[in-house]
Parts: structure tokens; C-alpha cells; sequence
């Protein structure tokens, strides 16, 4: 007999979403000159949120005087210790308002409640905590004696993990007392929106953090700012290669999170039912949508169909649908454009003779969808080895010995993450020697934590986000 779950839906009265939203300058929400609105849906069942705004060239220059100002008047005249207060302050907000902000952040993105609850919030939390405890500790930092902020930073995130990446990014450039313009990804703003309320309710000094709503072009007009001091970017290789360009020959500083094509190798003494574990976590948790996901499964040959089997019985208990249900375990895909890039790139695996599998599952009939998949037969030369899909697909790859592993992880022009499962110490550290991924995760993947240090590199990027590394990103010197 099959027992099926009862719907066990999260509320959505905590959250009180207003029907349109302004623009958060020198601590107010205020409009644009330009006017222009565009909307935010629910991806899961393409309904409309709210109407939020396309910032201006004209607005970014508010938001840069606002953060030269709050810099040079305030920000810059506190010591660690008082901006730290400020950073802990949100902190508690944070942890205060974790419901809401879950709850939210699952209808804009489309991510289940599971994952904004225990994963997004509380860590976009943590990472205020931990650089609350470093503003007064900076000249500890091996980073030299009274290191300097930039000034202002232009800061650009991905729709991905939009309220972690706004932690990642806003939380280390305060405790390092640089003020702050950040623009969400276009199809995710809302929980930035809120974020610019805890501002207001942490008393933060007008100015110190702007957030500014809009596509590309108002990333570009951050980006090319000339009162901007550097650029924080996380985002896709392509755009990243734009703001390089822009960047270059300017007295901007720059950092450059990815994309990337991550390998989970799993050689044949690896403990298989934790593995399996490790492989769904790595392709499946967010939708795939995860720059550093295992999405190349290097499988040692002999061992190939054993794991393949459990993998596609654990597949099968994937629960796909509503991301307001708890017991949803793979949400709805963040937009019609990313649905149709990740359909694009699984009908070349078929069109290049790979073997496509998913387990049976039940569709919604609105929003954005895309069952886990696997692709088997997959080559080096596929495109869906070489390219990043960016969802819930994963490409199947055979090794034979150790070093053709490591041969085939570090063929990609990417080198953001890597995965090792094996029963033997000294293959851990063997393998993670080889590897060229700036994140090597054993026996475990997609772990996060404040204190390690993130980043890629080749095309996935330039400097680190988190830990001690993070912080040299956003202090003046030269710290390589
Ligand atoms: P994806 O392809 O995954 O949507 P993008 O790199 O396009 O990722 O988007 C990441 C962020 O970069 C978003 O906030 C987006 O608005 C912004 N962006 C897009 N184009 C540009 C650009 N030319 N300059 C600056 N920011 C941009």
C-alpha cells in the first residue's frame, strides 16, 4: 500500500507584500524619475506579486551620492565596534523575521519552504553574525595594521539564493566599513525589499545600504559608476566578461563569482547510500539552480549500475510541486527564460545520443517545471558535460582509475567546486590536490558556512567570498 502525504502548507499571512514597491536611497523609499515599473511573479503559478522598479542611470547617481555621503559623514566616522553593533542588530532582525522572509523568499523564487527555512535564511543570519564579530577585529586579520575600505561598492546579485547572496555581499562590505548600492536579480527583489525595511528597523545610518530594483541596465550603470570604488558581482560567466571589460583600465576594484560545471567523483570504495545522498543534495537542492553544483557525476566504472540504481530509486521519492509545501523537496524553476535554457540544453544531451532519464512525476499545470533528470552516455564533448544547465539535470560521466578522474573533473573551463567520495583519507587529499576548484567538498556537498571562503576560478571567477579571504575583497591592498 502507498501512503501519500497529506498537503502540509506553509501560510502566507506573515507576509504582507504591497502592490507596488520604490526604490531604497538614503534610507527612504523614494521614486524614480524615470517611472517605469515592471512586475515580480510567483513562479510556481505565474501570478503576479508586486510591481517594482526599473532604476534609472539617474537614480543609480542618487544612490552613489547617498552612499559617498553616508561614507565620508557617518559610516567612516564609527569605530569596529559601533558598526558591529549595527551588524548584530540585523542579525537579530534577521532571525527575528526568518518566517517572513522564508515564506517570501520561496513565492518570489520559487525554492521550497524547506530549503528558505533551513538553509537561505538562517545562513543569510550567520553570515551577519560572523562579520558582526569581525568590524572591531580587522587589524587581527592579517590584512595589515588599520586596513581601509574602498568607499562605496556596487553590488550586483543573482536570483539563485537572492536574500543569501545579498548577506554574502552587503554583510562583509559594512564590517569593513564600505557603504553599499545593491540591485537584486530582476526577477527576484522582493525579500532585497524587505531587507531595506530591517535597515530602517535597525536605525542603520541613512545611506549605508541602498538597494536599487532593475535589469542589466541598471547593473550597467552601477558597474560603470565613476563614484563606485569597486564591484561585487555574482552572476553568470557571460555578464561577468562584460563587467571585466568595463571595468578594466578603471581604478575599480573587482570581484567575480561564476558559473561553473562542478564534478562529484565517486570512486568505487565510497560508502554508496550516503553517497546517493550527496549526489541529490549536489544536483537537486535548489532546483540545480546553484553555481556550484555537482552537475558532472564521475562514476568509477565498476560500480556505475549499482549506484545508478539507487540513485534512481532515491530520485523517485523526490517530491516535486507547491515550494509552500513542507514536504516539497524541488521547487518550481525561477522563470520562463531559465525553463526554457534548461530544456534547450537537455534536448542537445538528447540530440547528441545521451540517455535521458526521470522518475514519473506529476507535473503542476502552471508555473515553471522541470522533473530531476539524469543524462547517461554522456561524453567530454557533449554540451551537457561542457556547459552549465543550471537545473535540476545531471550528466552521467565513467572513470576507470584515479587519474582519469581527475584528468576529466579539470577539463571544463570552469573550476568552482568538486566533490570527492571515496573510504580513503589519503584519495581525499590526493584528489583535492589535483583539483582545480577553489570549493573541494568530501564525503559531503554543497556545505556552507561563513567562515570558509567561496569562490572559483578560470571562468568562475575572481576572489573569495567568506572567511578571513572575504574580507581582504573588501579592504584596500594587495592581499594574493
Ligand atoms: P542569469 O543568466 O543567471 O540570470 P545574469 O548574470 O544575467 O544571470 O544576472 C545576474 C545579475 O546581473 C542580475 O542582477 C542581472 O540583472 C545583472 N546583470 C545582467 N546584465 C548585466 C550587465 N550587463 N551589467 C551588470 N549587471 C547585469
Amino acid at each position: 500500500m502507498k501512503f501519500e502525504y497529506a498537503p502540509a502548507p506553509e501560510s502566507t499571512a506573515i507576509v504582507d507584500i504591497k502592490p507596488e514597491y520604490e526604490l531604497f536611497i538614503d534610507g527612504k523609499f523614494v521614486a524614480s524619475k524615470s517611472g517605469k515599473k515592471f512586475e515580480t511573479i510567483n513562479p510556481a503559478n505565474e501570478k503576479v506579486l508586486s510591481r517594482v522598479t526599473q532604476a534609472s542611470a539617474a537614480d543609480v547617481d542618487r544612490a552613489v551620492k547617498a552612499a559617498t555621503e553616508a561614507y565620508r559623514k557617518t559610516w567612516s566616522k564609527l569605530s569596529g565596534a559601533q558598526r558591529g553593533k549595527y551588524l548584530f542588530r540585523i542579525a537579530r532582525i534577521l532571525q527575528e523575521r526568518a518566517r517572513e522572509f522564508a515564506v517570501l523568499e520561496s513565492m518570489d523564487n520559487g525554492k521550497p519552504i524547506r530549503e528558505t527555512r533551513d538553509t537561505d535564511i538562517p545562513l543569510a543570519a550567520a553570515h551577519f553574525f560572523y562579520h558582526a564579530g569581525w568590524a572591531d577585529k580587522l587589524d587581527y586579520a592579517g590584512l595589515g595594521d588599520n586596513p581601509k575600505p574602498h568607499g562605496v561598492v556596487g553590488q550586483i546579485i543573482p536570483w539563485n539564493f537572492p536574500m543569501l547572496m545579498l548577506a554574502w555581499k552587503v554583510a562583509p562590505a559594512l564590517a569593513t566599513g564600505n557603504t553599499v548600492v545593491l540591485k537584486p536579480a530582476e526577477t527576484t527583489p522582493l525579500t532585497a525589499l524587505l531587507f531595506a525595511e530591517v535597515c530602517q528597523q535597525a536605525d542603520l545610518p541613512k545611506g549605508v545600504v541602498n538597494i536599487l530594483t532593475g535589469d542589466g541596465l541598471t547593473g550597467a550603470a552601477i558597474v560603470n559608476h565613476p563614484g563606485i570604488n569597486k564591484i561585487a558581482f555574482t552572476g553568470s560567466t557571460e555578464v561577468g566578461k562584460i563587467i571585466a571589460k568595463s571595468v578594466a583600465g578603471t581604478k575599480k576594484a573587482l570581484t567575480l563569482e561564476l558559473g561553473g560545471k562542478g564534478a562529484n567523483i565517486i570512486f568505487e570504495d565510497a560508502p554508496i547510500d550516503e553517497t546517493v545522498e550527496g549526489i541529490i543534495n549536489g544536483i537537486y537542492f535548489n532546483q540545480g539552480h546553484v553555481c556550484c553544483a555537482g552537475s558532472r557525476l564521475l562514476v568509477q566504472e565498476n560500480i556505475k549500475d549499482e549506484l545508478l540504481e539507487k540513485l534512481k530509486r532515491r530520485m523517485s521519492l523526490i517530491r516535486v510541486g507547491d515550494p509552500l509545501d513542507k514536504n516539497t523537496d524541488l521547487g518550481a524553476i525561477n522563470s520562463a527564460a531559465q525553463l526554457m535554457k534548461i530544456r534547450e540544453m537537455a534536448e542537445s544531451g538528447d540530440a547528441e545520443g545521451a540517455e535521458r532519464w526521470s522518475p514519473q512525476c506529476n507535473l503542476p499545470e502552471k508555473g515553471f517545471w522541470f522533473p530531476p533528470t539524469f543524462f547517461t552516455g554522456v561524453s567530454q564533448a557533449h554540451r551537457i558535460a561542457r556547459e552549465e544547465i543550471f537545473g535540476p539535470v545531471l550528466s552521467v560521466i565513467t572513470f576507470r582509475t584515479p587519474s582519469e578522474a581527475i584528468e576529466k573533473a579539470n577539463n571544463t573551463p570552469y573550476g568552482l567546486s568538486a566533490g570527492i567520495w571515496t573510504d580513503k583519507g589519503s584519495r581525499i587529499l590526493w584528489s583535492a590536490q589535483q583539483l582545480k576548484a577553489g570549493v573541494i567538498w568530501a564525503n559531503t556537498f554543497n556545505k556552507f558556512d561563513p567562515a570558509s571562503p567561496f569562490g572559483g576560478y578560470k571562468e568562475s571567477g575572481w576572489g573569495r567570498e567568506g572567511g578571513r579571504h572575504g574580507l581582504a575583497a573588501y579592504l584596500k591592498g594587495d592581499f594574493s
